[in-house]
């Protein structure tokens, strides 16, 4: 049984937004430590992410076995993964089955959303509200609401006035939904769209992709897990963890370390042959080492799949459409398929590129486009992504020192110290925050990560006497230049992507993660520690003096 609100304490140490990976963890590293927090989350259950996504194809695209926390041996010991990449109830379940065996639940508030938080310079500490009427007050307050969590509906003209189903991807409905004998849009082609798009097709009389940006797919080759495998896993723990701690993506596996020139044609055909067998990540991140910062080296990976998906694709004019490439591979975020390409071989599939053919209209029986064709539809699934990154933060209506909002502050941008702290809003940590590496990492070793760091913070202030941290702005500063001097290196800023922030109309357009790795990133913050919270403030609230 969980607590209801009202016996809950309405001052607390520390404030959790979000019960998916991050919460969960960081509630459990205060916990441990004896601090009073609390837990908020929208949904009524645990899962952030995994929680809402539960369009039919959702399952990780990074392999089980790396894709979990590594914190507990008791954990580890207990899970058996059936897959190498679990299909979204699977997760779920795993971190129902986490929060449970850490009994995490009865600190957290289900169902119920923070509409703002204000920070109260003369108490060095947070005021919170939430939209059941409840005010607290918190040291600190830790957002923990991931990259990918306030989902994107385009505003297509005429959408109001559609008379039959629709739906999104990141937020779908808890019962099964059956499309048997319907015909339906799916509009959007990112991993979302792509793991969706088979399975409705298997049920949808007729099934219709509005594709914007062909998208460069990678077959994910999933196969059930042997208990012999569960064992190798367990067994080679410290191997796979060194492993993954090297990777700058956090994956396990090694880093390639051959330029995609170096070798001769023959040879790289049989290399990427061989790794488009094996699958998955593996195909993009252990084959070269310069795909995404190299033009010529990434055609001949793009040139790869494009051949890929002409020798999968029966209809020519389909495989124009899918091939319709206007970025480097790599350059946004993979994904990876079962059945994608083999789907548009299907009677009942067809593709409209929306690039060349744009939405005119929705109409109440179907969409319109621009060339005058009138497609009917009984259900529109929007698999159209994110506002990303700062989507989720800036509607938390936070306001700092003298009362400056974060949405004015990062009006042109986000602003993060590590990607984690903005300075002007003391005593708040951002987990996954922008300009952190979390988005090209794989999320749970990056959240481990943050959550620690953030936990000796907390940790070094107690011990101190310490009430009080900020990010310096010239340190800040910095880091921003940083992180986009860091990814101008690359192809990555060449092209609008969520990565870009650049994937909704009206968002400024600067690159928001930290590129050059999760190890790097993992010393530096180390260093900031080692070295008295570098880049920081730390103050001490002096007490009030007796009248
Ligand atoms: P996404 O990658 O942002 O893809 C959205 C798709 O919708 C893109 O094809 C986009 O085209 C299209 N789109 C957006 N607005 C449109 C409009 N007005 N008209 C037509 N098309 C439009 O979103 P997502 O697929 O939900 O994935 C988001 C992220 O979530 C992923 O990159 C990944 O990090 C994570 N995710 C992970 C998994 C997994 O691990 N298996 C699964 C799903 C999602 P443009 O490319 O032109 O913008």
């Amino acid at each position: 049984m969980t607590q209801s609100p009202s016996v809950r304490p309405n001052e607390v140490d520390a404030v959790i937004v979000g019960a998916g990976f991050s919460g969960l963890y960081m509630l459990h590293r205060l916990r441990e430590l004896g601090y009073s927090t609390r837990v908020f989350d929208a949904a009524d259950g645990v899962g952030g992410t995994w929680y809402w996504n539960r369009y039919p194809g959702a399952r990780c695209d990074s392999e089980s076995h790396y894709y979990c926390y590594s914190f507990s041996e008791e954990v580890r010991k207990e899970w058996k993964w059936s897959c190498r990449y679990p299909a979204q109830p699977e997760i779920l379940d795993y971190l129902n089955f986490v929060a449970d065996r850490l009994d995490l639940k009865k600190d957290i508030d289900f169902g119920t959303r923070v509409t703002s938080g204000r920070y109260d310079e003369t108490a060095q500490g947070w005021v919170i509200e939430t939209d059941r009427g409840e005010t607290v007050r918190a040291r600190f307050l830790i957002t923990g609401v991931g990259n990918t969590s306030t989902p994107n509906t385009p505003k297509l003209p005429g959408l109001e006035t559609f008379a039959g189903k629709v739906y999104h991807t990141a937020v779908w409905p808890h019962e099964k939904v059956d499309f048997t004998g319907q015909r339906v849009a799916v509009i959007g082609t990112g991993s979302s769209g792509i793991q969706s798009i088979p399975l409705i097709a298997e049920e949808a009389s007729q099934l219709t992709v509005f594709q914007r940006t062909a998208n460069y797919s990678v077959p994910a080759r999933n196969f059930d897990l042997t208990d012999e495998m569960r064992r190798e896993q367990l067994d080679n723990f410290e191997e796979l963890r060194r492993l993954t701690l090297a990777s700058p993506i956090a994956m396990a596996f090694p880093v390639p370390d051959t330029s995609a020139l170096a070798v001769s044609a023959e040879v790289r055909k049989a290399k990427l042959d061989e790794l488009w067998e094996v699958g998955g990540f593996r195909f993009m991140f252990t084959s070269y080492n310069d795909i995404v910062v190299d033009l010529q080296a990434n055609a001949t990976v793009a040139n790869y799949i494009e051949g890929k998906i002409r020798e999968t694709v029966k209809d020519p004019a389909a495989a124009d459409v899918l091939c319709e490439f206007n970025h480097p591979v790599g350059t946004k975020r993979p994904p990876l398929d079962t059945n994608y390409y083999e789907t548009f071989n299907r009677d009942n599939v067809s593709i409209v590129s929306v690039r060349t053919n744009p939405i005119k209209e929705v109409t109440a029986d179907g969409i319109t486009t621009a060339n005058g064709d009138h497609h009917r539809f009984d259900a529109i699934v929007f698999a159209t992504g994110f506002d990303t990154i700062t989507g989720t933060l800036l509607k938390l209506n936070l306001h700092g020192r003298g009362g400056q909002s974060l949405a004015d502050k990062w009006k042109d941008g986000p602003r993060a110290y590590l990607g984690l702290c903005s300075a002007g809003f003391p005593n708040l940590f951002m987990l996954t925050g922008p300009g952190g590496p979390s988005t090209l990492t794989n999320f749970p070793v990056c959240i481990e990560q943050n959550v620690d760091w953030v936990t000796n913070a907390i940790e070094h202030m107690r011990e101190t006497g310490a009430t009080e941290i900020e990010a310096a702005a010239e340190a800040e500063t910095e880091w921003v230049q940083m992180v986009v001097d860091e990814a101008d290196k690359t192809l990555l800023t060449s092209v609008d992507s969520w990565y870009m922030n650049s994937n909704i109309p009206g968002k400024p357009r600067v690159f928001t993660a930290y590129i050059s790795g999760m190890p790097a990133f993992a010393e530096t913050c180390e260093d900031v520690s080692r070295n008295g919270y570098k880049g920081f403030t730390l103050r001490t609230r002096q007490p009030v003096e007796a009248a």
